[in-house]
């Protein structure tokens, strides 16, 4: 390692801001200055914050710049690491970055066991990842434990499934483990395809090797020999590492054949999806890997014991792969040390809409909504007001500022109604309409439905209609009655998650923002946003 070492981020959004010019134009200068035995230029994953430039660290100074434009690394260079000159006119304060200050000083910082190399190793160098405890869970299990140890050490632990559903993770293990069979198959679920959420993407850029061991662990404690991680066919930075994580795993014998001098044998590889947001269904991402059209199966059975060509298959998702490694090699004691007494370990959070600081933020199962958003999040943007939160992805529930104090864990929306799903919180200011923003949601599902059944593919473009109605100030009250009876029968009628979870929102929507809807029943629309019809139109009425 040289003195000095300046680590650029090349995550998916910096690259599209130019990270890897700046990230050559660092090497280039630094050679033609004659620093080249003394800096190095690394590529690191995201810090988590989402900036309007490309974020580069200055090591061991510490020093955090945004870079904007080619001048802006000429300046670093000249300045910084040739005349050892901060450049404060493009500083970033640390704890902007990787923690943040609250008002009584006290400085709070993420927990971070899934991002705990993101922002600080070299994505595509294996060996930074083996320096950084990497693998030495997967050799601990093949040297010390056996499989039936390892599920019992995750049973222990709590780890519950972070794609949403929150279904104990050792115990799906411990399903496949006692399913018999000449073939089982491990999956990571990669197909991130809700609209607001990229944790896994930046995880998979930020430490894809976290996945791979984990995967491998999976596979050693259930019996399986093969794998395969199903990723999102845009998620052109996830595949490259990915990609280059599996090939240097091989080169390393940390997979494929008789790994680390065993009997166990691994092999992983990637397999693409084409954008259908159904793909992310479990079964349906098993259709779409044998070849056939992603469309969910009907359940049982059920993955573990009849999964992936009707062998048994653990499925998983890319943060619950990730959590699996600290488990085995910190014990489950530890993990339970963070989060709530039914949802132990930390959880991902992904911060968008109008909120100051967007991006990725790792905190214990349990923090608040309020925290998020105030203590990580910076707060409202632009000074607004806060008018409402979606929290846990499109097929989230939608909150208004009553319910800030609520903590997210997988019980809160049993308690509370406040549901954690996959992580994503979207700050709505109260420039928006909630009908407006209710239309563009349901918009998305009725898209994405697979058309397979008729409670979810009718079921949507009813919702809509009405929700149309609604913008046009010609709905009625009986078309509300109607959405409720219709948000039972999807939910009771629909065949997978998809239409299932539809009326998640729209419950939430028709009961924590019910004066606005009904304002749009009487022809007016709060935010003035929806342009309204005329009264006469508004007698109209459709029967379904
Ligand atoms: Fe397809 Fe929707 Fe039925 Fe799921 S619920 S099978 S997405 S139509």
């Amino acid at each position: 390692m040289k003195a000095t070492v300046v680590l650029v981020s090349v995550d998916s959004n910096s690259v599209l801001k130019g990270a890897r010019e700046y990230k050559n134009l660092f090497s280039q200068l630094i050679g033609e200055y004659n620093l080249s035995e003394m800096v190095d230029v690394l590529e690191t994953g995201s810090f988590g914050v989402y900036m309007d430039g490309v974020l580069v660290e200055v090591l061991p100074d510490g020093v955090f710049y945004l870079v904007k434009s080619t001048e802006d690394v000429k300046k670093i260079v000249e300045e910084h690491l040739l005349k050892g000159r901060r450049v404060s006119s493009l500083e970033v304060l640390p704890e902007k970055v990787r923690s943040t200050v609250v008002e009584t000083e006290e400085l709070v910082k993420e927990t971070r066991i899934v991002l705990r190399n993101a922002g600080t190793i070299d994505p595509t160098n294996i060996r930074e990842y083996i320096a950084n405890d990497g693998y030495a869970a997967l050799a601990k299990v093949l040297k010390e434990m056996k499989p039936a140890e390892v599920i019992e050490e995750i049973k222990k632990s709590g780890l519950r499934g972070r794609g949403g559903a929150g279904f104990p993770t050792g115990l799906k293990w411990e399903f496949t483990y006692k399913t018999n069979a000449d073939q089982k198959y491990i999956l990571c679920n990669a197909d991130e395809g809700e609209p607001g959420t990229f944790k896994d993407r930046l995880i998979m850029e930020g430490d894809p090797h976290s996945v791979i061991e984990g995967m491998a662990i999976a596979a050693y404690a259930v019996g399986a020999t093969k794998g395969y991680i199903y990723i999102r066919g845009e998620y052109y930075e996830s595949i490259r590492n990915i990609q280059k994580a599996i090939d240097d795993a091989y080169e390393y014998g940390l997979l494929g054949d008789n790994i680390l001098g065993t009997d166990f044998s691994f092999h992983l590889s990637i397999r693409l999806g084409a954008g259908a947001y159904i793909c992310g269904e479990e079964t349906a991402l098993m259709e779409s890997i044998e070849g056939k059209a992603g469309r969910p199966r009907l359940k049982p059975p059920y993955p573990p014991v009849s999964g992936l060509f009707g062998k048994p298959t653990v499925i998983n998702n890319v943060e619950t792969f990730a959590n699996v490694a600290p488990i085995i090699l910190n014990g489950a004691e530890w993990f339970k040390k963070y989060g709530t007494e039914n949802s132990a370990g930390t959880k991902v959070f992904t911060l968008v809409g109008n909120v100051v600081k967007r991006g990725l933020v790792e905190v214990p199962m349990g923090t608040t909504v309020r925290e998020l958003i105030y203590t990580f999040g910076g707060g409202v943007a632009n000074g607004r007001k806060l008018k409402m939160v979606q929290t846990g992805g499109t097929a989230g529930t939608f909150i208004g500022p009553d319910k800030l104090d609520t903590p997210l864990d997988y019980d809160s929306f049993k308690n509370y109604g406040v549901s954690i799903g996959s992580g994503v919180i979207l700050v709505v200011d109260d420039s928006h309409c909630a009908v407006d923003i209710g239309l563009n949601v349901f918009k998305f599902f009725e898209h994405e439905s697979c058309g397979k059944c008729t409670p979810c593919r009718e079921g949507t473009r009813v919702i809509i209609q009405t929700f149309e109605k609604l913008s046009k100030g010609t709905a009625t009250k009986q078309d509300i009655e109607y959405l409720w009876q219709l948000a039972e029968l999807m939910e009771k009628g629909s065949l997978c998650g998809l239409g299932q979870s539809v009326p998640v929102p729209l419950r939430s929507l028709l009961d924590n923002f019910k004066d606005e809807i009904y304002a749009h029943i009487d022809g007016k629309c709060p935010t003035g946003i929806c342009k309204m019809e005329t009264k006469k139109k508004k007698k109209v009425y459709t029967r379904y």
